[in-house]
């Protein structure tokens, strides 16, 4: 599963991650260094050239002509794409075993960009309620604006999801594992449903990544990620991709032309090389993640923990059927503490940095009450699973040791 096919041609490392015919298997790390890239590159460099151009030059008007006719594979104008982008693109998308992969200046620019192709006024989705807020947010207030109507469902209640999907239902989206409760969803039930029911199916595999599930190849339509969190890996960068088809992303790429949503060849030269230890950052987030979640599982001031390797999490056999890897985040709740004991706990740590996101090397704490949620009165909060009480922790690559020791002694204050 975690494997890539190699074909070497045309100065080309092409993983193209599908199909059985290639002369051999590369693993996920030799992807994430080769993948998508020119074995020769110019001025002989082993990098990619960080390519600052907004237009590109033809020889002659005869040359525009054929680039026309011919439709030939090259550059026009910048907000078309970047050689930088096209990179990364092939990269992601063997990384996903994806035809093909569309990047974008950030991870809700990626899911707009394929909402807005692919619903038209009267159509409906269909959301199980976990899923990352803004992309609901999206669809209720603005996509709503254009007749297009959105149904939020219970995360993982398949009849609910089935009973919500009517003729005029075009896509049904799911986060997995979603955040912060780390729920894993049953992929081929998910995709069954599509099937039966004649609607496209997406999944925000952002928590998960490649290295540890590729819903792709349970027959999910479009796969969508952040590569703002562990694809880039670093905390510099925004970043987004939309993986699937080459014929269900033809139109999804014509209308980013258009939307402009596009990445700097600075941008993407950093993605690039966020990208190179992909997967060795991914087997320590993984182990970070277990080992932190055992660690607090057993704490006596810790009331429960939501990571989906943990036997004692609602959708563990699913996540264990579906998953490589369980990842770095982790969400606990601290027993018997109001939300400025909870507070005391985070502002004691001195190893994980206190802020939003995940998914980079630096390991990041945050109180979802506070960074996410203040605004919002306390029965909406409980109705989203937000507890006053409740920790989220991106884990990220330092020694578990530390961080053990950090949150240990953080917990005793
Ligand atoms: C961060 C995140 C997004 C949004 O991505 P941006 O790059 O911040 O626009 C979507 N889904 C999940 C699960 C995320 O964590």
């Amino acid at each position: 599963m975690q494997n890539a096919t190699i074909v070497d041609k045309k100065n080309q490392n092409v993983f193209s991650g599908q199909g059985e015919s290639g002369p051999r298997r590369a693993g996920i790390s030799t992807a994430s260094v080769h993948a998508g890239e020119a074995r020769q590159k110019a001025y002989d460099a082993i990098t990619d050239a960080i390519c600052c151009s907004s237009t590109y030059t033809f020889e002659s008007t005869d040359s525009i002509l054929e680039y026309i006719r011919e439709k030939q594979d090259r550059e026009e104008y910048g907000r078309y794409g970047n050689p930088n982008e096209k990179v990364v693109e092939r990269k992601l998308a063997a990384l996903d075993g994806a035809e093909d992969a569309i990047v974008y200046s950030s991870g809700m620019a990626a899911i707009v960009g394929l909402l807005m192709t692919k619903l038209n006024s009267g159509d409906e989705i269909v959301f199980f309620d976990q899923c990352y807020h803004r992309s609901r947010e999206f669809c209720a207030k603005h996509l709503s604006r254009f007749g297009v109507v959105t149904h939020q469902v219970t995360t993982s209640d398949f009849d609910a999801m089935d009973a919500a999907i009517n003729e005029r239902t075009k896509m049904i989206v799911s986060e997995s594992p979603t955040n912060p409760h780390l729920t894993a969803i049953d992929l081929e039930q998910f995709v069954a449903l599509g099937k039966e029911r004649g609607v496209e199916t997406l999944i925000d595999a952002t928590l998960a990544t490649p290295f540890n599930v590729r819903p792709l190849e349970y027959g999910v339509d479009y796969v969508w990620h952040s590569a703002t969190k562990y694809l880039a890996g670093h905390n510099d960068l925004l970043a987004g991709v939309i993986c699937g088809s080459r014929e269900k992303l033809e139109p999804v790429r014509k209308l980013r032309g258009i939307l402009g949503c596009i990445n700097s060849p600075h941008n993407m030269y950093l993605l690039e090389r966020g990208l190179k230890t992909f997967a060795l950052r991914m087997e320590r987030h993984n182990q970070n993640g277990q080992q932190i979640a055992e660690f607090l599982s057993n704490h006596p001031r810790v009331e429960r923990v939501f990571y989906p390797g943990l036997k004692s999490h609602p959708s563990h056999e699913i996540a264990k059927r579906t998953m490589k890897g369980f990842g770095g985040l982790i969400t606990f709740l601290v027993r018997d503490a109001d939300w400025k004991e909870t507070a005391a706990v985070i502002d004691a740590c001195r190893i994980p940095k206190i802020g939003p996101s995940l998914g980079g090397v630096e390991s990041l704490i945050e109180q979802p009450l506070v960074m996410s949620y203040f605004d919002y009165p306390p029965e909406v909060r409980e109705s989203f699973g937000i507890y006053d009480n409740m920790i989220r922790m991106s884990c990220g690559i330092e020694d578990p040791e530390d961080l053990i020791a950090d949150l240990e002694q953080a917990l005793s204050q």
